[in-house]
């Protein structure tokens, strides 16, 4: 079932990244190529909507509408470029946002014929009508001061995967779940054995009846606080258990990081 997961690298940024790195499109291309991919997807973060945070912070995270062009057309570049030698596609990392799904789903209506493949992830939660960036250190830890508990958040974080799941978001929603723990990026910092079955077992049984696919993320394995890809722990096992398809995804924000890491497989 997961013979070939190597081949194939379904989650990758590039230059356009507002908090990546300048490496050129061909520059990512070529080290996948040198570490055996076959196909890729480029997944740039997708324009989030105005009011879930700063315009400051919104301008960190994500592309601007008006940048997807220039991004369409360079994705359109290489890919022919290198059409003999790897398989390139076209997508985005779109943000699942609690409250947001209307305008996600025009958003992405918009763009309905160009985008070939995606991934859909939780970066923020909602929590008494503010939102906070689970990934951000400074935002997890106002949100555990005002949310109490540790297991709190990672309770908002999964209820939160789960919406995600079951969100309409019209007929253009990507088919892959984003790095579903990544609650778990400051673990070392704040560690954390949390074992809810029963919410872990509804994420497993939606992403089943969806058909969706899971974004297998290496991005932890590399973070200070984390050291271990997203999905791990029990919600890897089930997944695995369910031979739910789990898509490679490095997450690589400059050319040296498009690398896979199967070790805890
Ligand atoms: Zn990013
Ligand atoms: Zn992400």
């Amino acid at each position: 079932m997961y013979d070939n997961l190597s081949i194939r690298d379904g989650h990758m940024h590039t230059p356009f990244c507002p908090h990546g790195t300048k490496d050129t499109l061909e520059s990512y291309v070529e080290k996948a190529i040198k570490e055996g991919r076959r196909e890729i997807t480029f997944t740039e973060h997708f324009p989030m909507p105005e009011g879930v945070t700063t315009e400051t912070f919104r301008r960190e995270c994500t592309l601007l509408e008006e940048e997807i062009p220039a991004y369409i057309e360079a994705i359109g570049r290489v890919k022919v470029n290198y059409k003999e030698r790897i398989a390139i596609h076209l997508g985005f990392e779109v943000d699942y946002i609690e409250g947001y799904e209307n305008k996600i789903t025009d958003a992405l209506n918009q763009y309905a014929t160009t985008i070939e493949d995606g991934v859909l992830s939780v970066h923020f939660v909602k929590f008494e009508n503010q939102y906070y960036a689970i990934d951000y250190l400074p935002d997890f830890e106002t949100l555990l001061t005002k949310i109490q508990s540790l297991e709190k958040i990672y309770d908002l974080y999964f209820e939160t995967v789960l919406k995600s799941i079951e969100a309409d978001l019209g007929k253009y929603k990507p088919k892959r779940i984003g790095h579903p723990t990544l609650v778990r990026i400051f673990n070392k910092k704040y560690p954390m054995a949390y074992e809810n079955e029963c919410l872990f077992q509804a994420i497993v049984t939606a992403l089943k009846e969806k058909k969706y696919e899971i974004d297998f993320n290496m991005a932890g394995l590399k973070k200070e606080f984390c050291k271990e890809t997203y999905p791990s722990g029990r919600l890897l096992e089930l997944i695995k258990k369910e031979h739910l398809p789990l898509i490679l995804g490095s997450d690589a924000h400059c050319a040296e990081q498009v690398k896979i890491d199967l070790s805890s497989f």
